[in-house]
């Protein structure tokens, strides 16, 4: 399956190790039927999500978003909007426009997240989040203007209302102090949050409401103001997660029958309740033993952009350890945690460059690395990332089989917004996640539509959408 380059001395030495590699790898090959059993597992563990009394003790949390409603297209206004939990921090402004059935984004700023305060204490966290808003709309002339916020907190979350948001738990490479299980949001009266103290500490600038919104709910959103039928919202990027419109009445934890509701997944906790051990690896235990959050969002670990690299990487050190790679030898660099990123891995499989990059790559990981080691590493990346996508579909065909027999449908047509670096940037990636769903859900039809910034725009479209039916409600 590899193409191979020109100057392999010696093919038939090449296909034979590349043979042992990838029996070697077959713990990481999942077989058609393997992920349709994972698939019917997840299907379960939507259920004891949403149940009353089974939603306490279920890996996956489904958690409600109150938002009740896609765009209608008459929303409008302008907004700020924060994004949290990405690649990057970002505040913008965000402009909807009604006529042109339209989002703007006027203007942005990205502020680095320095690693002692991703690990500190959280009212660090979110002084420096005020401190970058703060000079953001000094630098617009926005200062003392009242723009509604919306806020794209990408962590698991118990939303009481659009407005009220408890962190369950820190996630990808978060883990500050004295925010678990306190409510994020400012201008709450009961709020033990710290972002809004943040806030009021500086009270130089004032925010007439807010809306608390996963990135996957912004991700819906924006696809869904361009498509009406984006029902679900979904990332594969530095973490993975996914929403999408459940009917009330299968909502119990939220009082009402009629309509439907966007659910936050939380799929990235799948298999924390021990139910993937048998397709785990003893890599993937590892990548989850030396993690901030031990335990805990065990699919996210085989799946998204923050392990993908270092699941490449243990292997890597493994099979030069069993003389398969390297000539045996491994380098201070590979043995050192995260050195090996994600995104090698998008570029080794690049059809035209992916070997000269494999070959670049190693010889900056000080490996003594020929045209046979380049060709096993390619192997190994694309093994690990095909795993990534075929779980990933495995995982949405679950969700869109569930909204197909909530409507009773025996066919349904259904778009994806999707989101994410892993799915953007990996060549690869989307197309074996296509084929894979599709065979998972033959009987859905789905389109993907990717969102253009969904966590900053679509902050302002929910905040937008419940300010209209907050309107509506008053009228
Ligand atoms: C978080 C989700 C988020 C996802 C993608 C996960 O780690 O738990 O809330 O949607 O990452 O950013
Ligand atoms: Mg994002």
């Amino acid at each position: 399956r590899i193409k191979l380059s020109q100057d392999v001395p010696d093919q038939e030495s090449l296909y034979a190790t590349l043979r042992k590699v990838e029996e070697w790898l077959q713990p990481f090959r999942l077989p058609k039927e393997k992920l349709r059993e994972v698939s019917a597992r997840l299907r379960k563990d939507l259920i004891r999500g949403l149940g009353k009394h089974t939603h306490h003790r279920a890996p996956v949390k489904m958690l409600p978003t109150f938002v009740r409603a896609t765009p209608d297209g008459t929303e409008k206004g302008d907004f700020l909007a924060l994004d949290l939990g990405g690649t990057n921090f970002r505040v913008l402004h965000v402009r909807v426009v009604e006529e042109q059935q339209k989002m703007v984004k006027m203007d942005s700023k990205i502020c680095a997240i320095p690693q002692e305060i991703m690990l500190g204490p959280g009212e660090q966290l979110f002084d420096h989040i005020a401190a970058c808003l703060s000079e953001f709309l000094e630098s617009l002339g926005l200062k003392g203007h009242t723009l509604p916020l919306g806020f794209t907190f990408s962590f698991p979350c118990e939303q009481i209302d659009i407005d009220k948001c408890i962190l369950i738990r820190w996630t990808k490479g978060f883990n500050c102090s004295g925010v678990e299980g306190e409510d994020v949001v400012k201008l709450c009266p009961v709020c033990h949050s710290v972002l809004p103290m943040a806030i009021h500490r500086r009270g130089d600038y004032d925010i007439s409401s807010v809306a608390m919104l996963n990135d996957t709910v912004g991700t819906m959103m924006t696809c869904g103001y361009r498509d009406k039928s984006c029902e679900i919202g979904m990332i594969i990027g530095t973490g993975t997660n996914a929403c999408y419109m459940e009917e009330m009445k299968n909502v119990k934890r939220v009082e009402g029958e009629d309509g439907r509701m966007c659910i936050n997944t939380e799929w990235g906790g799948f298999g924390d309740d021990g139910s993937l051990k048998d397709i785990l690896t003893e890599f993937d235990v590892e990548v989850d033993r030396s993690s901030l959050n031990p335990g805990v969002h065990t699919f996210e670990k085989m799946i998204s952009g923050m392990y993908l690299g270092e699941i490449v990487r243990l292997i890597l050190v493994k099979l030069a350890q069993e003389k398969m790679l390297f000539g045996g030898e491994v380098s201070e660099a590979l043995l050192t945690p995260d050195k090996f990123e994600t995104r090698y891995i998008s570029e080794i499989e690049d059809d035209a460059t992916g070997l000269a990059r494999a070959q670049d790559i190693l010889s900056e990981l000080e490996l003594p690395a020929g045209p046979e080691d380049c060709a096993v590493v390619h192997l190994v990346c694309s093994t690990i990332s095909t795993r990534s996508a075929e779980l990933t579909a495995a995982a949405l065909a679950t969700v869109v089989n569930r909204i197909r027999n909530n409507r009773g449908l025996n066919h349904l047509c259904t778009t994806v917004g999707v989101d994410g670096t892993v799915y953007k940037k990996h060549p690869k990636f989307s197309h074996r996640l296509h084929d894979t769903v599709h065979i998972l859900a033959p009987k859905c039809d789905i389109s993907f539509l990717l969102s253009e910034d969904g966590s900053g725009k679509g902050a302002a479209m929910v905040t937008a959408v419940a300010q209209r039916l907050a309107m509506q409600s008053r009228l």
